[in-house]
């Protein structure tokens, strides 16, 4: 084992995400530039090439190589530099201080992302110190825009630099390590794949009047109608090997009586109890089948005026690989009434599924073997959306996993106010990283 003494690097880890912390990048604006200043300025000291990329002005992305022999190709180390705004009056610190208390350090992207962004580049930096041979180039790349869709961060970066496009894998954020409340740990998760973005309207059209004398062509009722049936709909379950593989792998931590309903999750839900239970937790219920939220209606601006056009917005997050024109001919079937305009809206790709015989996949799991001795790492299928969709578009594999051991609790301050992250749990990022990264890089 080399000596590296994981205390100073936990220290030092802490001081750089303080530091990161404090340099608002908060989307929008975004302000990117400043945060990727930032973290070449430690490239820069440790003599590691690094470089800036502005996609617009002030939205800078950072790509910073640590050189290997070449003999296989590189890995790219992701994170993105942006974090959501803050409700600023709601926190009880000041969320770009970076203020530790009780072994937390608090503050916007303490957990989406910079920490994992520090751990990226603390396991550069430690390889760079010990001086290990490296069999391939590691990329560290920071992106810009990534909170509001990536157009100026990572699809610009893959279009402006094709040499990423050389990248035999990703590593990112999207999955973790979920700990029990009793601080146990209950899994590794590593996401392959994401949900599929598909949005679309309804419109529906009427004659307008005045509302004394209601009549029968009133779009607003029209529509109403038409939603009630749409959102009253429960979508079927469509389960796809990685979920399937999901709920086999945290059964092993259920009680004995659970247990094959986890295991044969397709079975396990025609149990009825079992269906309520796991579909009330929803990030399963939405692993398990395609969503839909109704999330924007517009209609009527005078209480005393019947209007002549109703619409409503749909966000749907699809399981990878469903018929997209099956989909919408259900979606007419069920809101029934061709009166109302159907109107595609934003359509993300066809999703893609990252190998979870990968190399990448492989390194995370022997070095949770490493760390926690027994660990379940399972894959995962993430619901939002991350930069890494960009990548598996180009046919690079991307393990979407963030080395923090958080408790539901903790996980749900993503985006949230006072998110936070323990000291310790940084430390341990670092390590992690540096450990995955060296496997992938040296053997
Ligand atoms: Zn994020």
């Amino acid at each position: 084992m080399e000596n590296i003494n994981w205390e100073k690097i936990r220290d030092e880890a802490i001081e750089k995400l303080v530091g990161y912390i404090r340099i608002n990048t908060s989307n929008p604006p975004g302000n990117e530039i400043e945060g990727a200043r930032y973290l070449k300025s430690f490239f820069d000291k440790e003599d590691i090439e690094a470089k800036i990329f502005e996609s617009a002005p002030k939205r800078g992305n950072l790509k910073a190589i640590l050189k290997g022999d070449g003999s296989s190709p590189p890995i790219i180390l992701l994170n993105h530099i942006d974090v959501v705004p803050v409700e600023r009056e709601k926190w009880d610190v000041d969320p770009f201080e970076g203020k530790i208390i009780d072994g937390y350090i608090y503050g916007r992207g303490t957990i989406d992302m910079k920490s994992m962004a520090i751990a990226e580049l603390m396991a550069m930096l430690i390889l760079k110190r010990t001086n290990i041979s490296l069999k391939r180039d590691i990329i560290f790349l920071a992106t810009a825009g990534e909170e509001t869709g990536g157009e100026l961060g990572a699809k610009w970066m893959l279009d402006k630099d094709p040499s990423l496009l050389e990248a035999a894998m990703v590593f990112n954020e999207g999955g973790g390590i979920v700990v029990k409340e009793n601080g146990e740990i209950s899994h590794y998760e590593i996401s392959l794949a994401q949900k599929e973005v598909f949005q679309f309207t309804l419109k529906a059209y009427g004659t307008s009047g005045h509302a004394s004398m209601p009549h029968s062509d009133n779009p607003n009722v029209k529509l109403v109608k038409a939603l009630n049936r749409l959102v009253s709909w429960e979508t079927p379950f469509n389960i796809i090997p990685i979920v399937k593989e999901f709920f086999a792998n945290i059964g092993k931590n259920m009680s004995d009586e659970e247990k094959p309903n986890y295991m044969d999750i397709e079975k396990g839900l025609k149990d009825v109890s079992f269906r309520k239970k796991i579909t009330k937790n929803l990030v399963y219920n939405a692993m398990l089948r395609n969503t839909i939220s109704l999330t924007v209606l517009s209609a009527g601006t005078k209480v005393n005026v019947i209007p002549s056009e109703a619409s409503a917005e749909i966000d749907c997050r699809l399981i990878p690989g469903t018929d997209r024109d099956r989909w919408i001919k259900t979606i007419k079937e069920i809101i029934d009434d061709e009166s109302i305009e159907f109107k595609a809206g934003m359509q993300s790709t066809k999703g893609i599924i990252s190998p979870a015989d990968g190399e990448g996949y492989k390194a995370i799991y022997e070095i949770a073997q490493k760390m926690d001795p027994g660990a379940v790492v399972t894959p995962f299928l993430s619901v939002g959306a991350t930069d890494s969709r960009y990548f598996r578009e180009k046919g690079i594999p991307c393990y979407d996993f963030e080395p923090l051991k958080l408790t539901l609790k903790e996980a749900l301050l993503i985006h949230g106010n006072n998110e936070r992250v323990s000291v310790e749990n940084l430390g341990f990022a670092s390590r992690f990283m540096y450990e995955v990264v060296k496997k992938v890089a040296t053997s």
